[in-house]
């Protein structure tokens, strides 16, 4: 069922692991990562952006979301207007994000504030970010400024009232040029001084490990996204398809990302955490793309 996020982290807080935020701007990608989730009852994340056929979109997630009995949260990723962040609301996301990381503390309290308001008024959860994640292929500078102070979060928490918080701790987006250092110390002592359910960007790349270990320190929601096209582009040079065969290629990286998703569910420690789907819906996720 289709839920605020709020309700997924809440309880990923909670039960100490996390879940991951995959992307679902495709229908293969939204029928892979569906049937992975629903295949290990865990919980799951799509990450969304404001692109024309995002209404739609989204009323599939719900829909599958229905079949598949399991909870599941569309969240806007990275929205940085308020325009974009009501017309993601409008757009059915049962939560946003509201990244004003590139701002004062100051500013970024003032516009995220206004946007929680917003956003609970009808029931949509609001993420927000403090300090900032950076860019992978700038690693070397991104990596270590501008990272999460434990004692703003904690101010920043309180004062807008958000529903989950991305902070800066060492990964970035992308792919990494360089080798990524978690500041695990940071990241334990944002969650003693927050005690509420925190968030880790640019999860791609940044060493299994090193996920799983954040998972268990407050983080509850873990971006993916480079990975599962990572994965989809790998798959497809791999297969290296004869033309009179090309259309398989659609079923494999849709194989191959449904197992991807089951590794991040795996690495984020959120496999079996919720009931799973109902008898009299067994069946329900046939490959839309038949041959
Ligand atoms: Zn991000």
């Amino acid at each position: 069922m289709l839920v605020p996020m709020k309700e997924i982290v809440d309880a990923a807080y909670a039960g100490g692991y996390a879940v991951p935020a995959l992307p679902s701007w495709s229908e293969l990608l939204i029928r892979a990562e569906m049937e992975a989730a629903d295949a290990t009852n865990s919980p799951v994340i799509f990450l969304s952006f404001n692109h024309p056929d995002a209404k739609e979109f989204h009323e599939l997630i719900g829909r599958l979301a229905e079949k598949a009995n399991v909870p599941v949260a569309i969240c806007l990723d990275h929205s940085r207007s308020f325009e974009d962040c009501v017309l993601g609301i409008k757009n059915g996301c049962t939560a946003i994000m509201a990244d004003r990381s590139e701002s004062s503390f100051e500013q970024n309290v003032a516009e995220v504030s206004e946007l929680a308001k917003i956003a609970h008024a009808v029931n949509v959860s609001i993420e927000a970010e403090l300090g900032h994640v950076g860019q992978g292929d700038n690693y070397a500078h991104d990596g270590v400024s501008m990272l999460t102070k434990p004692e703003d979060a904690k101010r920043f928490y309180d004062l807008t009232g958000v529903d989950a918080l991305a902070v800066a701790v060492g990964t970035a987006h992308g792919v990494y040029k360089g080798t990524p250092h978690i500041d695990f110390e940071r990241l334990r002592d944002i969650n003693a001084a927050c005690g509420r359910p925190l968030v880790l960007h640019g999860g791609s790349g940044s060493g299994d490990d090193n996920i799983s270990k954040a998972c268990t320190m407050g983080i509850t929601k873990v971006n993916i996204v480079t990975d599962v096209f990572v994965t989809m582009n790998k798959t497809i040079r791999e297969l290296a398809l004869p033309d009179d065969q090309a259309k398989f290629f659609l079923r494999s990286t849709q194989k191959a990302v449904s197992d991807f998703a089951k590794h991040t569910f795996e690495m984020t420690g959120c496999i079996g955490k919720v009931s799973g789907k109902n008898s009299a819906n067994e069946a329900t996720h046939g490959n839309v793309f038949h041959e």
